[in-house]
């Protein structure tokens, strides 16, 4: 027997009727963006693994446990990007558009992929939607990119269901002299630790502090902290940030344990973080990038940005019963014809009505059927009138006019008067 046709576990398919609360999403956030001077970029989904390797670096559970890699029919090796951040610089680069110190400011939106164990709110294709700026160092701009998000979830009534979480990780070298000391702190306790964090002693210190383990946890309550490594112009952009977000009343809560799971971040790392989710609570997380650009061979270029899950606030909004009414967005009228006359007759006098009402909601009864089965699905449909043309109609150049969701009278119009005779029952409506 043949196995039955399935997608790739983790991978969804996102049906018609979800599509209209992505589009929502996407939509409010691009109109936002656009507020903000904000311009989209469009990259590849497959880049050379080289990229990802470098660009977010050996040692991360990305790169090591979580890309999919293969090589192409030309041997090379191509990986499904895990994350935009890596092919957005690559794509300044290769455009010269940062070089020369220029600003950008960009979103995108779009598929990545992980190799993760799916589960509610992670999945192994799942949808970012991201901004990236360059050039601009100062705290102004990371204040920015954390305001614009905030208007979002005000738009989209999340604004109580979030919280902010800052760290500044500070400067590379503030940083490894903070791990050198957390290294030699552990170090002594190894034993105590869980595998995961014996095995990232070597590999990624800084992210034992995300560990999830209660007894490494525990060994961390003493453990040194990493803001009295930071360094002093990186104490002042935080001390920058922190004065703006709360000059806009931005409630944030400081999180020495951030680090976040990528390697390219120093100074400001955020995320916004619900309980409504279970352990799957990050829906936007990001910060700066300072050294990225010239780990890619570009001249040093500042770089802040952040990613936003949006699977996981497509469940948020569904969660906590936020998804607009107007969503289910029915038809306005649906044309019922009875024979083969009547029918081109309706076709034409659709179109007229499409040019004469831009963005009229209009179905056109296709396949025939009998009057009863017609109107069943004109009624189906959520039409709020239905308009009949049969032999009679055709004469005399007219359609049966019929309001399906109140009780009023069935009338008849004329043809040249359609047009204006809709406009205003659906301005009325
Ligand atoms: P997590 O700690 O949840 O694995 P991360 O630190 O790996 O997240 P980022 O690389 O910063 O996540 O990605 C930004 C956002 O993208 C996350 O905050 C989350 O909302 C979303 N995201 C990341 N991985 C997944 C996934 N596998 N499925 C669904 N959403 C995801
Ligand atoms: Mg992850």
């Amino acid at each position: 027997m043949s196995k039955t046709l399935q997608a790739i576990r983790g991978m969804n398919d996102i049906l018609p009727e979800q599509t209209p609360i992505w589009r929502y999403l996407e939509n409010t956030l691009a109109e936002l963006l656009d507020g903000y001077g904000y311009s989209e970029i469009r990259m590849p989904i497959l880049e050379f693994t080289e990229l990802f390797a470098r660009g977010i670096g050996e040692g991360t559970d990305v790169v090591d446990k979580e890309m999919y890699t293969f090589l192409d029919r030309n041997e090379e090796s191509l990986t499904l990007r895990p994350e935009g951040t890596a092919g957005c610089v690559r794509a300044m680069l290769e455009h010269g558009l940062i070089g020369g110190g220029q600003v950008q400011k960009l979103w995108y939106a779009g598929p990545m992929f992980r190799y993760e164990k799916p589960q509610k709110g992670r999945y192994r294709q799942f949808h970012q939607m991201g901004v990236e700026v360059f050039n601009l160092p100062g705290p102004d701009i990371d204040a920015e990119l954390i305001v614009l998000t905030w208007r979002l979830w005000k738009k989209l009534g999340l604004a109580d269901s979030v919280t902010l979480q800052l760290n500044s990780l500070g400067s590379s070298e503030a940083r490894a002299r903070y791990r050198d000391a957390l290294v030699a702190y552990l170090q002594e306790r190894y034993d105590l630790l869980d595998e995961d964090s014996q095995r990232r002693l070597t590999t990624n210190p800084l992210r034992i502090l995300d560990s999830k383990n209660g007894g490494t946890q525990a060994l961390l309550v003493d453990a040194p902290t990493l803001h009295d490594y930071l360094d002093e112009e990186s104490l002042a952009h935080f001390e920058g940030l922190k004065a703006r977000l709360d000059a806009v009343g931005i409630r944030y809560e400081i999180n020495q344990k951030l680090v976040r799971g990528l390697d390219y971040y120093g100074r400001t790392v955020i995320e916004w973080v619900t309980d409504k989710l279970g352990a799957q609570g990050t829906v936007c997380a990001g910060g700066r990038y300072d050294g990225l650009v010239s780990q890619f061979g570009g001249k040093p270029t500042p770089g802040v940005g952040f990613a936003m899950g949006v699977e996981r606030l497509v469940l948020l909004l569904e969660t906590l019963g936020l998804v607009p009414e107007e969503l289910n967005n029915p038809a306005d009228v649906y044309i019922c014809a009875f024979g083969e006359a009547a029918e081109l007759a309706a076709l034409g006098l659709s179109e007229r009505l499409r040019d004469a009402l831009p963005g009229l909601r209009l179905l056109v009864n296709a396949g025939g059927g009998s009057f009863k089965s017609q109107f069943k699905k004109a009624d189906k449909s959520g039409a709020r009138y239905a308009l009949i043309l049969g032999d009679d109609e055709l004469t005399k150049r007219v359609v049966g006019f019929k309001p399906l969701r109140d009780d009023s009278e069935q009338q008849s119009i004329a043809w040249d008067a359609l047009a204006e005779h809709l406009a205003a029952c659906l301005k009325q409506a």
